[in-house]
């Protein structure tokens, strides 16, 4: 039985895989991963990390690795529908059944699901704008957040009121059925009665609009102190989290050359209120690659405007090694006086709130700051470690020249010689990169003991064509953009480019998924692939994450490379058949003379 995505997606959207693996494996918090001992492989010292950012897990020991479910699978040894049962299990939610196995979800047409939006959102603002239902709402955008009525119906924003079924019957005289309401993430299915009921109750709502003006989903936030504090619509057929960013449809037009990345739909609208029509906002959820891409089609600077708590600093560091990896020239705003820029501006004024944007720092310089304010640099002891944390920092920008500016504002700042710093720095790359090459043999050392590799046999005779073709399906498997180009055409590269079968067959799945209804998405692959297969593809993603630029340069040439490399080798075949058939013929023509 094959599942569909959106209810898979929507179990994997409530496993915390943290918790999940914690009752197999000790974890322990190291930045924003967790390590631990590998419970598929026997080990002394921990190479087992998982990230509950991208839910996912990997043990650079032996390369297991995949989504919630690929780890369900090996620790309770299940097929891939088991382990999604069990998961689903623990959320509560409902398998579908068998004859719904195809639907719900492909049944129901994007179309459909925008037409279900766009009339919940008129729903939802009337509700608003009436004063005997949407008046707590009302409260909070006028009064709570200082909105003018002009940019409460400049954003659409509404009120979802407080009960089971408004929304569902007001739907249903427009036409729609439960399975579309469904479908749109509009309603839930009682499991007790198998009705819809609305799912946004009691909260603010705003819609979020794609770039063409469609409303393909809704933020809702609550008015009180209960739980989720924001309610986000799940991927549906015609929307996905990591494709969006709220406000982009205005943004784009600002004219402005760079955009300003907050935290929330609520900093963003007081941005916009003030005249900052470049802000935007992820919906809900941490920024990914995808989101990188997104940005980079649009502005060439992005200053990242989260809040001064730790978490949001967190989230900033974050955020900034994204956004820097596809070429974005990365600032940091720092907010000095107020909380947040909706506090500064209402204090300050939008004029000075623009100049605060002029002088935000760039990436580098935001960390040298974070550093050096948490050393005294008095202290010798302290003087080091300073110098060898900013080392580390540098050692991470790919770009020479890059490293040598960094290297001379370090240096000034601590008032040491540069070359110093420069050694420290080259130092810690060279290891870093012997790290990874003795991790990469001691694999290799393995996979000559067990003649060969079980998952990709074909390797071993051509190992640059198998780590090309690696190279080529971590970047599809991080971007967005490069799946939609190559699934398009417009980069050339075909299953019959692939070299090994292994990478080919993975090549054809991730494309298959991207042209479905549903979209991409990686635990999906578990559907064709052995959780050790799992491990393997995983691991193209991690190698491309860790070490390495992946700008659509770097992508188009790693193709053109593997297309020359297929090429190469069907000559070779060719020659090989041609000489094939001329010992053929010649050795014939020998017999036929050696009989007349
Ligand atoms: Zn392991």
């Amino acid at each position: 039985m094959r599942l569909p995505e959106n209810f898979v997606q929507e179990v994997l959207d409530r496993t915390n895989i943290e918790e999940l693996v914690g009752r197999y494996v000790t974890l322990k918090k190291t930045g924003s991963n967790l390590v631990g001992l590998c419970p598929f492989h026997s080990e002394k010292t921990p190479s087992f990390t998982v990230s509950p950012d991208k839910k996912m897990f990997f043990c650079f020991g032996c390369h297991a690795g995949g989504s919630a479910i690929t780890f369900v699978q090996k620790a309770e040894n299940m097929e891939f529908v088991d382990a999604v049962a069990f998961l689903a299990d623990r959320a509560g939610l409902p398998m579908p059944r068998e004859s719904e196995a195809h639907a719900p979800g492909e049944s129901v047409s994007r179309k459909r699901v925008l037409e279900a939006n766009l009339e919940a959102a008129k729903f939802f603002r009337a509700c608003l704008f009436d004063p005997a239902i949407g008046a707590p709402g009302m409260a909070y955008f006028r009064e709570k957040r200082g909105l003018s009525d002009a940019t409460i119906k400049h954003f659409g924003l509404g009120y979802a009121p407080d009960t089971i079924g408004s929304l569902t019957d007001y739907m249903h005289k427009k036409g729609f059925t439960d399975e579309e309401l469904q479908v749109a993430f509009l309603c839930g299915k009682s499991r007790k009665t198998g009705r819809s009921y609305d799912y946004f109750r009691g909260r603010v709502m705003f819609p979020i609009l794609d770039t063409s003006g469609n409303v393909v989903a809704f933020g809702g936030r609550v008015l009180d102190d209960s739980k989720p504090k924001y309610l986000n619509t799940s991927d549906t057929p015609a929307f996905k989290k990591s494709n969006h960013l709220f406000a982009l449809n205005f943004a784009r037009h600002s004219g402005a050359e760079r955009m300003i990345l907050c935290e929330g739909y609520m900093d963003v609208i007081a941005m916009h209120a003030a005249g900052f029509e470049n802000a935007v906002a992820t919906l809900g959820t941490a920024i990914t690659p995808n989101h990188a891409r997104i940005f980079s089609k649009y502005t060439k600077q992005v200053v990242i405007s989260y809040d001064a708590d730790d978490a949001g600093q967190a989230a900033a560091k974050k955020a900034m090694q994204i956004l820097g990896e596809v070429g974005i020239d990365v600032r940091v705003l720092r907010v000095e006086g107020a909380k947040d820029p909706d506090e500064y501006i209402r204090k300050f004024g939008a004029e000075r709130f623009s100049r605060l944007l002029d002088a935000s720092r760039t990436g580098f310089e935001y960390q040298l700051d974070t550093i050096l304010k948490r050393h005294d640099l008095s202290v010798g002891q302290e003087k080091i470690k300073a110098s060898s944390e900013l080392c580390a920092v540098i050692a991470e920008y790919s770009s020479a020249v890059e490293r040598e500016v960094y290297l001379a504002e370090a240096a000034k700042r601590l008032e040491l010689p540069i070359e110093a710093l420069r050694n420290t720095t080259e130092k810690i790359r060279r290891k870093k990169y012997e790290d990874y090459r003795a991790r990469e043999s001691r694999d290799a050392r393995a996979t000559i003991k067990n003649f060969g590799d079980p998952i990709n046999p074909e390797a071993a005779k051509d190992p640059k064509a198998a780590a090309t073709e690696e190279a080529i399906i971590g970047m599809l498997l991080m971007f967005e953009e490069y799946r939609r180009e190559v699934a398009a055409g417009r980069i050339l590269l075909e299953p019959t480019d692939f070299i090994t079968d292994f990478y080919r067959r993975v090549f054809q799945a991730i494309l298959k998924l991207q042209n479905s209804e549903q979209g991409f998405a990686f635990a999906m692959l578990g559907q064709d692939f052995s959780p050790d297969e799992m491990g393997r593809i995983q691991k193209a993603e991690m190698a491309r994450r860790e070490l390495t630029q992946n700008g659509p340069q770097v992508f188009r040439s790693t193709v053109e490379n593997l297309r020359a490399l297929s090429e190469a080798a069907r000559n070779k075949d060719a020659d090989l058949q041609t000489r094939l058939e001329n010992i053929r013929k010649s050795k014939l023509h020998k017999r036929k003379g050696q009989d007349e």
